[in-house]
């Protein structure tokens, strides 16, 4: 049977395979070349206390012991099987599909956007300021907005089965074996786009289909039960209908309002990206430690209550680039991303406080449930307003945000289309940005020079969850009062993340699979 051993080295040994093969025959008693395989099984690097330290298990099988099977996943032909559509090819709707198929179901897909090599295209035209197209972005087409990010694959999902299991598929769909042991596993921007690609093939070859350009308009509701969908003039009917539309589909949120589909408003996050350069991160995490070279760009995880209200860093981007994720020509949205070798010269990360219900209260006559996304859509407004047309983002040195002073000039920063000098302590509702500049002060007792006019905040981060949640039966996992409509994913309100998406749309796989039989 293969053994377990955990070694706690420096970094340097912990980046040299030799050293660590050898200290685990050492371990074990015997000779190296009795090893027939090492494999890491879990990585993880601890900063504490000043020292730096890698933890590394690892798992040893000797010669003469069978060796682990390959990761493996039997999906078969469901090209005659029922029909359940998915609007929205995002981690829940393509887990969702692969799961329908694993259980003998048919998945037709509805994506507005485009394939993923025509929508790196759109993308490249988004950086270099071009129009924005609302239907090929950040957010919309092939793999949702998971496609063009960091790629980090945290949640905190309790059931660890699941969990492993996804990042299982992951790699069965051309990930690297990595992502099963790095504490932190991520996969980057670079490699996304090919297993989204690889996903859609299978999906394809047994018989499942993926209709990209098609944007859902409309379900089709008979007698309290969604029996279809409406995209454009074609109507296509199945089994049920899951919406794993994301947070960004606005359109999506008032078509349902309209149509009389139970909605609530929920509690969100908005706030600023923050920006360091990287090797100011570093310095701090690693204790400016000669070993820093053997780890990866450090990162970092705050969160703090200011003023009754949870403020917090969020989707952290080590050697990364803050990119602009809105989906309409209005508005100035950013977010994060990194390649997996987190190789820029920046740090940036999401640095949000809550919203709650009271704080979109006055918008609440006109627009009912769907007053929060009003509220976020008017601070996305804002930004653009403060910003030079195309993409262009406000942006304040972080000390200066903090002492409520302008920036005459802006460090460079990582945001391709370009940042203006702008009074982001002013222009911000007064409850979101005085939160945001105590949360900085105190951050920086924790982590000694986080608060330096180095680093910059750029407007706006606000899509960081959805202000509207679409209700679901505990039991069903359907709408309460609309039977075989299925709410999944981050949009639905029920997932923050690509594995939390992706296994919610796991679940609603298996529920509809048990709730059709
Ligand atoms: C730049 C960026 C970086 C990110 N980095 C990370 C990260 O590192 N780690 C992490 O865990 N999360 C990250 N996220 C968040 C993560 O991408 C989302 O949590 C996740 O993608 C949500 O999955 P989903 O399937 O619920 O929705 P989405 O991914 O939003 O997918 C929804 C899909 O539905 C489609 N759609 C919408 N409306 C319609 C319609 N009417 N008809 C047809 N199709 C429609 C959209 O085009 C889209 O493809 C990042 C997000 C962004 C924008």
């Amino acid at each position: 049977m293969a053994q377990l051993i955990t070694l706690t080295l420096t970094p340097k040994q912990a980046a040299d395979s030799s050293f660590y093969t050898a200290a685990v025959a050492r371990q074990m008693g015997i000779k190296q070349s009795d090893i027939a395989l090492l494999r890491i099984v879990k990585r993880s690097v601890d900063a504490r206390r000043g020292a730096l330290k890698v933890n590394l298990t690892l798992e040893a099988f000797l010669d003469f012991e069978p060796m682990p099977e390959p990761i493996h996943f039997d999906y078969p032909n469901i090209e005659n099987a029922d029909p359940v559509i998915i609007i929205g090819a995002g981690p829940a709707g393509l887990f969702a599909a692969l799961r329908l198929i694993e259980l003998g179901k048919k998945p037709i897909i509805f994506e507005r956007g485009k394939d993923v090599t025509a929508r790196g295209k759109d993308i490249a035209q988004i950086q270099r300021g071009g129009v924005i197209d609302p239907d090929s972005n950040y957010a919309f087409g092939e793999g949702g907005a998971g496609t063009f990010s960091d790629g980090k694959l945290f949640t905190r999902s309790k059931k660890r089965g699941d969990y492993n299991r996804a990042l299982q598929r992951l790699v069965y769909h051309g990930a690297t074996e990595e992502i099963l042991y790095e504490a932190h596993p991520h996969i980057g921007s670079d490699r996304l786009p090919r297993i989204i690609a690889d996903i859609r093939r299978q999906i394809v070859e047994c018989g499942g289909q993926i209709h990209f350009n098609s944007r859902v308009t409309g379900i089709t509701i008979k007698d309290g039960r969604a029996v279809g969908v409406e995209v454009g003039d074609q109507r296509v009917e199945g089994a049920a209908v899951i919406i794993a539309t994301g947070h960004s589909a606005r359109d999506i949120y008032r078509m349902l309002d309209k149509s009389g589909v139970r909605l609530e408003a929920k509690p969100f996050a908005m706030g600023v990206r923050i920006e360091h350069p990287q090797r100011l991160i570093n310095s701090i995490q690693y204790h400016n430690s000669e070993q820093m070279e053997y780890l990866p760009a450090a990162s970092y995880s705050l969160v703090q209550q200011v003023g009754g209200r949870g403020v917090y860093s969020f989707c952290m981007c080590p050697g990364g680039f803050i990119v602009p994720a809105m989906t309409d020509q209005t508005e100035s949205v950013v977010n994060g991303m990194s390649p997996s070798h987190r190789g820029s010269p920046f740090a940036n990360s999401g640095f949000v406080t809550e919203i709650r219900h009271e704080d979109f209260a006055h918008l609440t006559e006109q627009y009912g449930e769907l007053a929060g996304l009003e509220f976020q859509r008017q601070f996305e407004v804002m930004a653009r307003a403060e910003a030079n047309g195309n993409q262009t983002a406000p942006a304040q040195r972080v000390a200066d945000f903090v002492a409520g002073r302008g920036s005459a000039s802006l460090p460079s920063c990582s945001y391709v289309p370009g940042i203006v000098p702008s009074r982001l302590d002013c222009w911000m509702p007064e409850f979101i940005s005085s939160r945001l500049r105590e949360a900085i002060r105190i951050f920086d007792r924790r982590m000694r020079g986080y608060l330096t006019n180095e680093a910059v905040v750029v407007g706006v981060e606000s899509r960081t969850s959805t202000p509207v949640r679409i209700p679901r039966d505990r039991q069903t996992l359907a709408h309460p009062e609309i039977e075989a409509l299925y709410p999944a994913g981050e949009g639905a309100g029920y997932a923050g993340g690509i594995i939390s998406a992706a296994l919610d749309g796991e679940r609603i796989a298996e529920a509809i699979v048990n709730n059709i039989r």
